[in-house]
C-alpha cells in the first residue's frame, strides 16, 4: 500500500492568506512513499514548489536525506522550493532530480539559470549535499529505492515542455498531471493522456478554472474542473484529486466546489476531492 502526502496544492504562485489556510497556499509538491519504505526514508517528490519547504521540516538535517524528485516542468511554481530545501544543504545528503530539458537547454543549466546570480545568492553546486540530475527519457524508469517505483513519463499539452507522470508502486498506480492545457473547444481526451492515466488508483490533475474563467484564459495552459473529470472518466480511474488550485480560490470556494462536484458526480465510478495541504492518502 503506497502513501502520499500533499505539501503544496496551489497553482501559479503561493497564496499565504488567512482565507487559504485550510487548503493551503503553497505551490505544487506531493510526496509519495512505498509501503516497503516503512520509515519513510526514501521519498519520491513530485515537483519542487514552495510546498517543498514545508516537507523539508520533516526530513533529516544530518546529511542522511535520500530522495528522488520528479519534475514535470520548469515553471516557477514547480521549482521555487528547491533552493530552500535544507536537507540537501548537508554533507552526505543525496537528491536525484528527473526533469525535462527546455528548447535544447539541459535541465541542470536551466535550474542553474534560476538558482544563481543575480536571482539567488548560490548555485546548486554550492549546496553541501549531492544533487544529481537525470533527464527524462521516452520510456519508463525504475527508481532504485524501496518498492522499486516505476515511473512512466508522457508529454502533455501546457505552455512549454511538460510531462505527466504515471508511477507504479506497490501494485498501485498514481498519476500526476498538475499542469494540463484543456482543449479550447470540447472535452476530447488524447489517446496519450488516456494511456497515461488509464486505471489509476488516484489521478492528481490540474483543475484551475471554472468554465466561465476558462473563456478568458483558455490558452493559459490549464484545465477546468469539467475537463479533469473528462480525463478521469475516459481513463477509468478510481479517484480524482482536483489540484493546482487557482490563486484566487479561497477555502470556502474550494469547499463549495468540492461539495458540488461530489454531489453532481456522486454516482460516478470514481471519487472526487479537492487536494489540500497536509492531506495524507493511503492507496
Ligand atoms: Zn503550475
Ligand atoms: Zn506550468
Amino acid at each position: 500500500m503506497a502513501r502520499l502526502e500533499f505539501f503544496g496544492v496551489r497553482g501559479s504562485h503561493p497564496t499565504p492568506m488567512v482565507d487559504n489556510l485550510k487548503f493551503g497556499g503553497n505551490t505544487s509538491c506531493v510526496v509519495l512513499y512505498s509501503d516497503a519504505d516503512a520509515d519513510g526514508k526514501f521519498p519520491v517528490i513530485l515537483d519542487l514548489g514552495t510546498g517543498l519547504v514545508k516537507f523539508a521540516a520533516s526530513q533529516p538535517q544530518d546529511g542522511s536525506f535520500r530522495g528522488t524528485a520528479l519534475l514535470t516542468h520548469l515553471h516557477f511554481d514547480h521549482i521555487q522550493g528547491l533552493p530552500f530545501f535544507s536537507p540537501i544543504d548537508r554533507k552526505g545528503a543525496r537528491l536525484l532530480i528527473y526533469g525535462p530539458s527546455e528548447d535544447g537547454m539541459p535541465l541542470e543549466a536551466c535550474l542553474n539559470t534560476l538558482i544563481g546570480s543575480p536571482y539567488f545568492p548560490v548555485v546548486l553546486a554550492d549546496l553541501s549535499g549531492d544533487i544529481s540530475i537525470g533527464e527524462i527519457g521516452g520510456s519508463g524508469t525504475t527508481l532504485d529505492q524501496p518498492g522499486s517505483p516505476k515511473v512512466v513519463p508522457a508529454l502533455v499539452d501546457h505552455t512549454n515542455s511538460t510531462y505527466g507522470f504515471r508511477i507504479e508502486i506497490d501494485e498501485k498506480i498514481i498519476v500526476y498531471v498538475p499542469d494540463h492545457q484543456a482543449p479550447l473547444v470540447g472535452e476530447a481526451v488524447k489517446d496519450s493522456v488516456r494511456d497515461l492515466c488509464a486505471g489509476a488508483d488516484i489521478l492528481i490533475h490540474d483543475a484551475q478554472y471554472t468554465l466561465d474563467e476558462f473563456k478568458a484564459k483558455s490558452h493559459w495552459g490549464h484545465s477546468t474542473y469539467e475537463y479533469a473529470l473528462a480525463v478521469a472518466r475516459s481513463a477509468n480511474v478510481k479517484s480524482l484529486a482536483f489540484f493546482h488550485h487557482d490563486p484566487v480560490r479561497s477555502d470556502s470556494d474550494l469547499a463549495e466546489i468540492e461539495r458540488r462536484y461530489q454531489r453532481d458526480f456522486g454516482d460516478a465510478s470514481f471519487s472526487v476531492f479537492a487536494a489540500r495541504e497536509g492531506l495524507r492518502v493511503k492507496i
